[in-house]
């Protein structure tokens, strides 16, 4: 396998920051990852899928592994459902489309999210009220410090939003995913976008989903490949009982809705946009003018022009609301 020593990494991260990794390698099976890591057991390391969520603020001082085994095989299929297994590095939008032209529903509204299908259970992707967890049965993995394959049933993978088992111990590279898809697909209006897109189509199909989530998402979020950004970059807030109530007091008409008695979840973009920052550029960076909570490049290959604007928005965010914003996206 080839090792690649100073490796620039500005092609592969969406935000397009210079940044190079001291040794890089594209493993193409599980046996070339496991040979890679007994090779460099003491290599701080980071998994690489299509860098959709991620930026480099510095020279990454270890080995960058991205997998590149993909595929798709259908390894069960009855009168209500089909088992297919994914390999990690398959396109995740090439997957939904395959998917859906094969009348297989559960992940249509994930359509058009950037990145390939092994990150997707790190964060829990979701969009239009849906989440990848709803249609993962197994995720299969190796362990980096033993280099053991480990499968993790949905259980497991201890999902959250924007958050697993994955995320929180970063100890395993995802090879492939199982997921189950249904047959059947009765349209259920979960988001009121979709619900607007799709007003004069009482019945839509699969089809007529998946092409309404793209036209809503390419109104509404900048193209990554033409104006770099990593999508939303902070989680929504949770927040307690004091927090909303301190919340409402500074801003009456914040969105708050209820997780359970003493949690509650409200809206990252509402208050960077009422902080004033909808639109906002600083240099060569900025928050994108339809969409608060996307930072965008305009030209700076620095990640840590990108990474001092974070900083601005969370220390006005915290100093008019007292609540603290979590990036959602990984700074390296
Ligand atoms: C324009 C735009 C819109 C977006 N919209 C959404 C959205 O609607 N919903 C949403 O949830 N996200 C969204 N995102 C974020 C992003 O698309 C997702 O997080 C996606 O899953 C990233 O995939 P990736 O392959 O690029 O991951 P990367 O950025 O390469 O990696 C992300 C994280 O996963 C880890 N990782 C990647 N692959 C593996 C693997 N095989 N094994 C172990 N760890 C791995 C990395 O180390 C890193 O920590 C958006 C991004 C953009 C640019």
């Amino acid at each position: 396998m080839d090792i690649q020593h100073n490796f620039q990494l500005q092609t592969y991260n969406s935000f397009r920051t210079k940044a190079t990794a001291k040794l890089f390698a594209k493993p193409r099976t599980i046996d070339e990852i496991i040979e890679l890591l007994k090779q460099y057991p003491n290599e701080k390391k980071l998994i690489l899928g299509n860098g959709c969520n991620l930026f480099f603020t510095k020279p990454f001082d270890g080995l960058v592994i991205k997998p590149i085994i993909s595929g798709i095989s259908v390894i069960d299929d009855n009168a209500e459902n089909v088992t297919i297994e994914v390999g990690a590095a398959q396109d995740w939008d090439e997957l939904v489309e395959y998917c859906v032209n094969r009348g297989w529903s559960g992940i249509e509204n994930l359509s058009l999210i950037p990145g390939a299908v092994g990150a997707a259970p790190i964060q829990n992707i979701g969009a239009y009220g849906t989440e990848v967890k709803d249609v993962i049965v197994k995720v299969k993995t190796i362990e980096m410090a033993t280099q053991a394959i480990k499968e993790f049933n949905n259980a497991e993978c201890e999902f959250e939003y924007r958050n697993s088992i994955f995320k929180q111990t970063r100890n395993y590279i995802i090879t492939s995913v199982i997921f189950q898809l249904s047959k059947s697909f009765s349209y259920r209006e979960k988001y009121i976008d979709l619900k607007k897109e799709l007003a004069h189509t009482p019945s839509p199909t699969l089809k007529q989903v998946r092409e309404a989530i793209i036209s809503i998402r390419k109104r509404k979020l900048p193209n990554h490949l033409e104006i770099p950004n990593a999508g939303s970059f902070f989680k929504n807030p949770i927040i307690t009982t004091a927090e909303k109530d301190s919340l409402l007091e500074a801003l009456p008409s914040a969105p708050i809705y209820n997780i359970d008695t003493n949690s509650f979840k409200t809206s990252a973009a509402y208050l960077i946009e009422q902080a004033g920052y909808k639109g906002k550029r600083k240099g060569n960076v900025g928050t994108y003018e339809n969409h608060a909570l996307i930072i965008v490049n305009y030209g700076s290959d620095d990640g840590n022009d990108i990474a001092d604007f974070m900083h601005e928005i969370q220390k006005v965010v915290k100093t008019k609301y007292n609540i603290e914003l979590e990036p959602e996206v990984w700074v390296f």
